[in-house]
This record gives structure tokens, sequence and C-alpha cells, in this order.
């Protein structure tokens, strides 16, 4: 068969400050019945309709030197006329969105995802694609350099120059930053990693590049060799306030605040690295899990239209257990602080009343429409896969160690599922990780899966637990602070039981606005709506910050006095005060139980 010849692309940030990119896409042997191009309509790893065509300011199509008409045929395809020859179509995107989904362009830098900006050729998706990346004009561009994981065909390395990729899909795959990013490096186990920082910043680069290594390597090892990838890249954009993450197959796109890079000096991690670590972790597991063991919806992607797949618990969900877990075992956090994370992600779950109503297969399946638009009601009518999916991780884990008396895992499962559908390419069924998961236990998980994924019952954590010696202790929120996790805040306040009123709040110049009411809390029974502003309880002013001080006077079964405005409407209403739920965990380690200790060292620590 002969060699098909590539699709050829050219970009180019042509106007910075308007923040349009110029984009073409070369077909050498267009469909003689006309030619078709679209975009997608959402992108890999965030399952939202996003139409990025939505963005594309004017398209136009030559071949030669002769224009050739072009013309949409739906929101996001076009068709040109029949040309002889090469056919290019050239498109000015604008780029204005600072997320990790996207595209960006300012003055500053480029930041941009495949699905934004590349052409699709309708029919030639399986060609090798080429693409020519060049600077703006311009003196004040000089400095900028290219960081991406796509392969270089003709370029200095972080240079503009021509780049390439096998096919479409790996195209789009490779987002790319253009800049004067700051950049670090650094191997882990014979893998390159780079670390391109874009923002201000004054991140300690050494620590962060130390710390990565580590974290790389516990999952590099998890896995096994040879490693997924021989290059690695952490585009990373800190901005003041912000966090976000999205996974490609041979990098990852980040933002995060500054403040939660590392300083020099900082001896110990704060809680706001710990999360960005976190988030980092995540990302790195996803090379794994959900790149390459993908579920069968996702093989190959159909970026027209939705996806739908049950299994988002397992590939973000069991992605979030191991995103902390890694951090532990790497020894980046200590057991303490991981138990705290764990109790924080309880009270998380204790403090959706949607688990009682959607399953997590549900959620998944619905996440076009639900998890990725969330609205007043979610907490209510919701659970995250994120959450409840890293929670169902942990009890399968424990599940399969008690019952393999330690000698298989989770680990195990991921191992499986990696040699059978990661290194083979083959996409996941929907049954195919309760089958690996009872295969490695040796038994049926049937009930447990039944329980976990397709029922609203309560996850047996307490149980579950209690075989490596951690006790669940549940109590009510002792401040608007109080996330969990932490066994302190108790002890310093009196065991005296508070009341709430059941909402969640946000600062308003008027006073609290109330951004959710939850089921059967005594605000929602006294008939106040999210988006209401309370703006005095017994006739003193109140803001979201004294809220709870305001109501901490007050017993379970006390009448209190509300007044507050819906648009600009007064209303005064009278609320019976209600005790506030135990829904607030932390973990304590049971000290007597020796050999529980052994297991739960057998969970936490890394097998050298
Ligand atoms: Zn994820």
């Amino acid at each position: 068969m002969p060699r098909l010849a590539p699709t050829r692309y050219t970009l180019i940030p042509k106007h910075p400050e308007a923040h349009l990119f110029e984009v073409s896409c070369t077909v050498e042997d267009p469909d003689p019945r006309g030619q078709r191009f679209a975009l997608p309509s959402w992108i890999p790893g965030s399952y939202l309709i996003r139409d990025f065509a939505r963005n594309v300011v004017s398209v136009r199509a030559q071949s030669g030197r002769r224009s050739v008409p072009i013309t949409k045929v739906d929101k996001h395809t076009w068709a040109a006329a029949s040309a002889e020859g090469a056919l290019t179509v050239t498109l000015q995107v604008y780029a204005w969105d600072l997320s990790v989904r996207g595209a960006h362009l300012d003055t500053s830098h480029a930041f941009f995802n495949g699905p934004s900006v590349f052409l699709c050729p309708l029919g030639k998706e399986a060609r090798a694609c080429e693409v020519e990346i060049l600077p703006p004009r311009g003196a004040r561009y000089r400095t900028w350099r290219v960081a991406t994981a796509m392969r270089r065909k003709q370029a200095p390395a972080l240079g503009f120059g021509l780049y390439r990729a096998t096919s479409y899909d790996e195209l789009i795959d490779h987002p790319v930053e253009m800049g004067a990013f700051t950049l670090a490096t650094f191997e882990a186990r014979g893998v390159r990693h780079d670390v391109a920082i874009t923002g201000r910043h004054d991140a300690d680069l050494d620590r962060l590049c130390s710390d990565l290594r580590r974290l790389c390597e516990s999952h590099l090892d998890l896995f096994g060799e040879p490693a997924p990838v021989d290059h690695y890249v952490f585009l990373i954009t800190a901005v003041g306030e912000g966090y976000g993450g999205l996974e490609h197959r041979a990098s990852t796109a980040l933002l995060c605040s500054r403040e939660d890079l590392p300083r020099a000096g900082m001896p110990e991690a704060t809680r706001n690295y710990q999360t960005f670590l976190g988030l980092c972790s995540h990302e790195y597991f996803h090379t794994w899990n959900v790149k390459r063991i993908r579920p069968a919806a996702f093989t190959p992607y159909d970026l027209a239209r939705e996806s739908y797949t049950r299994l988002l618990w397992a590939f973000e969900g069991i992605t979030s257990y191991y995103d902390d877990l890694q951090l532990v075992r790497a020894g980046l956090i200590s057991e303490a602080d991981y138990l705290d994370i764990l109790g924080r992600n309880v009270t998380s779950l204790l403090r959706t009343a949607g688990r009682m109503k959607q399953t997590v297969e549900e959620a998944s399946f619905d996440a076009w429409i639900k998890f990725y638009r969330p609205d007043e009601n979610s907490p209510n009518a919701q659970v995250s896969y994120y959450l409840k999916g890293s929670l169902i991780g942990l009890c399968l884990d424990l599940t399969i160690r008690n019952r393999t008396r330690g000698r298989k895992s989770l680990d195990d499962v991921m191992r499986t599922l990696w040699g059978r559908y990661g290194r083979t390419g083959l996409g996941v069924p929907e049954d195919g990780i309760e089958k690996v998961a009872a295969h490695v236990a040796g038994t049926s998980l049937r009930a447990f899966f039944d329980r976990a994924l397709r029922s609203t019952n309560e996850l047996p954590l307490k149980q579950i637990l209690a075989t490596v010696g951690l006790a669940m202790q549940l109590r009510s929120a002792q401040s608007p602070a109080d996330q969990g996790g932490k066994a302190a805040f108790a002890a310093a306040l009196g065991t005296s039981r508070r009341v709430s009123l059941g909402v969640r709040t946000t600062e308003d110049p008027a006073g609290a606005r109330l951004t959710h009411v939850l089921d059967a809390g005594a605000a929602q029974a006294a008939g106040l709506s999210a988006g209401d502003v309370v703006v005095a309880i017994d006739g003193l002013k109140v803001t979201a910050r004294n809220l709870d001080q305001r109501l901490a006077r007050h017993r379970p079964g006390n009448i209190a006095t509300l007044h507050a405005f819906r648009r600009d409407e007064l209303l005064v209403v009278e609320a019976e005060l209600r005790a506030s739920p135990l829904d607030t965990c932390a973990l304590a380690v049971v000290a007597a139980d020796r050999s529980a200790a052994s297991r739960r060292r057998g969970w936490l620590q890394e097998k050298s």
C-alpha cells in the first residue's frame, strides 16, 4: 500500500493582543466529492459538550492559488467544494479561556489544546500529522520557547519548528505552551520529565523536582517496566487563584495558585502544597488509568457527541484514591496527614445528601448533564464519582487485602488491567473492572459491587477501616472551617450539641447569600431558597462570616427570626433550629490492635 500523505498543519499566534491564532490544515488528496473538516465537540478527560467551533472567527479554503467555496453543514463541520490538488483550510481561532481545557493567548504567552484549534479532515483521522509551530511576529516574542510532549520532527529542543503525531487522535492529545516559562527537568526510572511553569511565581524548583521524582517513581514502580512514555511534561500555569488539571498521554496541563508551589526553605509540605502534589499525582496516574486503560466507550473517542460509560467511578475514583495514597507511600506526606485527608473525604461524602439519591454508576453516565453542570440543587441530588469513587477504591483495596490475607490488593487489579487492556489497547468493557477485581480477589465481589456501585446504601467504611486499626469518629461541624480530618477541633469547643440552618453561604455586601439550601434542614423548612440573602438573625445583622456565631447562642428546637431578601423583596421567617448533623469525620488509630497495625503498614507502606 502506498504511504498516505500526512495531514499538514501550521499554527501561529497571529494576533496575541486580539487573542487570535491562525491555524491551517492541508490535505494532499481531498475527497473528490468535497472534503469535510470538523472540530471536536468535547475534549477527552472533561465530559461536557464544549463546542470548540464556537471560537472560530473566520474560515477560508484554497487549492493552489484558487480559493475554494467552503460552507458549514452543522455546528462543528465544514464542507469544502471539490478541488484538484492539495486543499488548505485556514481558521482564525479566538483563544481567551484560561483553563486546562481550551486555548489562551495574550502578549505574555500562548497555550492550546488541540481540540480547540486543529481541524480533523473526516475520513483521514488515521493519517500521520505534521504541525509547523511558528512564533508570533515581533521583537517582544524573541524569548518565547515551546513546551510540549509532541515529538519534534524538525525543531530544536524547546523550539519553534516542525512537530509530528502518528494520528489525529495523538495530535490533539499534546497540549502546547509557548512563552518565557521557567523550565526544570528531572529523570525518574530513566524517563525524562520536564516541568514548565508559566506565570509569576517564586517556586523552589529543586524541591518541586525532587518531590515529583519520588512521586513519579512510585507510580512507575506500581505498574512496572517498561514505562508507558519516554518523555513526560508537566505544563503548569500559576495564577493568583485557580485549580484544575487535565490528563494527556504524555503530559498534563495544570492550573494552580502560585501559593500552592513550594517555597525555598519551606520545611514541611503545607496543606496547599500537599493538594498540589495530589493533583500532579492524580494526572500522572491517568497516564495508565484512562489514557491507556480506557473504557470501550472511549475506544476510539467519538468527539462529535457524548460518549456514555458507567465506569467513571473507576477511571476518576480509583485515580483519586491513588493520588493521595501514593503521596504517603512515597513518603511525601505522613501517615497522620493521609488519615487527615481521608477524614476530610469521608466528611465531604457525608455532607452530600445526594448520595442517597444517585448511584455512582448513574453519576458517571450523567456526567455530561450533571457533574459538569452543577447548580444550587447538586448537593441534594447528586454524588461525585470522584469522591465516592475514591472511597469505593479504598473499600475495594482493603476488601481484597482482607480476603487474600494480604497477598493481593488493588495494586494487582491495576497491574492486571494494565496488562490486559492498557498494553493491548483493547477497551475495558463495562463489566471488565469488576471481573478483574473478582479474579484477583479469588472470590465473588458481586455483593460488594452491587452495594457500592448500584445502590445508594452507605459504604461499609466503618467496618472496613476497623480491619486496619482505624476508628471512624463522627461529630457535628465545630465551625464553618471544620472540614473534618483532624480530631483536635472537638476538644477545644466542648461537646454541647450545636445547631445549624442547613445552608451553604457566600459573602454578599448585604449579608449572607445562600448558595445551597440543604434537604431536611431548618432553612428549607422555613421556606428559604438558594439565592436569598439573609441580612439579620434575631434582629442582628449577619454576614457569611458571623452567621455561625449568631446561631451558637441557640439550642436545638429554638426558634430564630430571620430577615432575608429574595430578589428585592424582604422576607421574615421563623426557623426552628435543628441539631447539627454528625457529618464530620476524623480517623483515629486504635492503639491496642497490633495485627491491624501490621495490616495498616502493609497498606500504606510501599514494598521495597
Ligand atoms: Zn482525573
